[in-house]
Order: structure tokens, then sequence, then C-alpha cells
């Protein structure tokens, strides 16, 4: 256990577009085995399904000890946008968490860092606290860029925020080329950019905020090396794709802190 007890450990689960109604249902029950049978300390255990699983998830988390977070959320707050969802109906299902500005959306769906800060906004509105993804790509981080690209994320994407407003706001570290390649960042180089961003919200807001800010790692984190990665300072611990599909290795993950 590290000796930082000010922030929120999280490990939380995208499961992108996996998972039939029925395949769905038994994760989350196996998953609810888990939590159960396992001692998670003070972990928060957060999974973010497809959205139409979120009310199903939702009415099961009352029984369990997780929390439920969407993986997307529109910017407006209605209207004609079809297919969409908004802050206001992730809120009424009682949801925790949205991710926002993950490399897929940011890639497929040409979500910009100015798409990123009205999301935010819509969803703090709606008392949902985003996990905003940030991460360079290959070419940025060989061109030695990646802590421009992460600057440039984090103040177009956050940094309109008051202090009170960014104190619900959790961030996830994710290099794009670590995720699902199976290739991760080691434990040296996420701790250079936590702490590089933790460095960035303390200019900002001051060293308390800074302090108790959960900075989540993603890229191809595993039961085998989530240990050596939340044992870092600056890892408050990560956001899980492939590995939070099987139960028992999204619970090994949980537990590596
Ligand atoms: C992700 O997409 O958020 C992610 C971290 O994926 P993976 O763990 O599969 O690399």
């Amino acid at each position: 256990m590290k000796a930082n007890n000010k922030r929120q450990h999280i490990v939380a689960g995208n499961w992108k577009m996996n998972k039939t109604f029925q395949e769905a249902d038994e994760l989350i029950d196996n998953l609810m085995t888990e939590l159960e049978n396992n001692d998670i300390a003070d972990t928060k255990v957060i999974i973010c399904p497809p959205a139409i699983y979120l009310e199903m998830a939702s009415d099961m988390a009352e029984e369990s000890y997780f929390m439920v977070g969407a993986q997307n959320v529109n910017e407006n707050e209605s209207g004609a946008y079809t297919g969409e969802i908004s802050a206001a109906m992730l809120e009424a299902l009682e949801l925790e968490y949205c991710i926002v500005g993950h490399s897929e959306r940011r890639a497929y769906y040409h979500e910009t860092d100015a798409i990123v800060a009205k999301k935010v906004d819509a969803l703090l509105k709606h008392n949902i606290k985003p996990i905003v993804c940030c991460g360079e790509v290959l070419e940025e981080r060989e061109a030695n860029r990646h802590f421009d690209v992460i600057k440039r994320q984090i103040q177009e994407g956050l940094f309109h925020l008051t202090a009170e407003e960014f104190a619900n706001v959790v961030i996830a570290y994710e290099p794009v080329w670590a995720i699902g390649t199976g290739k991760t960042a080691t434990p040296e180089q996420a701790q250079e950019i936590h702490a590089y961003i933790r460095g960035l919200i303390a200019e900002k807001y001051g060293a308390e905020v800074a302090d108790t800010t959960s900075i989540l790692y993603g890229g191809s984190c595993k039961p085998g090396n989530a240990k050596e990665l939340f044992a870092k300072p600056d890892v408050d611990g990560g956001l899980i794709g492939g590995a939070c599909l099987k139960a028992d290795d999204f619970m090994a993950i949980i537990k590596a802190f």
C-alpha cells in the first residue's frame, strides 16, 4: 500500500463495444462474486459497459461494491441528435462516472479538445464525474512531443473549470500506442507523465487540488503488470480495456494495490 492516502484509488473497466446482453449479465454477476470473495480495501471499482446495459448494471450495482460509468455522452442538453445520449439521461440512471475523450473517440469520431471540454461541462452540470482521457500517439512520443500533447489536451479540455468543479474530475493517461497493443508503458514512463500532469494541475489550481486528483494509467494494463504500475507514487489506479472483460483478470488488477 502506498504512503499517499490523500487520493482515491480507482480501477475502472472500459468494456468498449463488447458483450451481448447475456454475456454482460454473466460478466457483472461473476464480478459481483469476485468482489464478495475478495477484500478490495478502499479501491473504488467502476465498470463502463455499453450504453444499452447501463440500466441493468446500475440496478445490479445496488447489490454490490462497484459503481457504473458510461463510455460517452453528447455535449448538448437535449434535442435532434439521433443516436446520442445526454448527461441528463445518465444522471437519471444515477450513474456516477463517464469516460470522455478516449483516444478511440478522438480518432474515429473526431472528438476534439473543445468537444471534450463541452462534454465535461455537460457531465458536471448533471453531477456526473468525468474520467478524462489524454495520451499521445506513437509518432508524437517518437518526436518527443508527448509532453506538449498532454499539456494541450489537459489545458484545453479541463482548465476552463473552477477549482471546485475540477475536484470532480478523474484523469486517465492512456498512451495511444499502448492501447490494445499489448505494449504497456513502463512504470517509469507512466510515472513521468503522471507527475507531469499533477504538476500542471498544481500550477493551475494549487498543490492541494493536485494532491487529491486521481490519475489513472490505461494501456494494456493486465494482472501481470498492474502491481508495478500501481506502485508508482503518482499512479492512482487504472483504466482497463481488454483485461476487464474477464471477471477474474479484472479482480486481479483491482487487487494489485
Ligand atoms: C482503453 O481502451 O481504455 C484501454 C486501456 O484498453 P486496453 O487495456 O485494452 O489497452
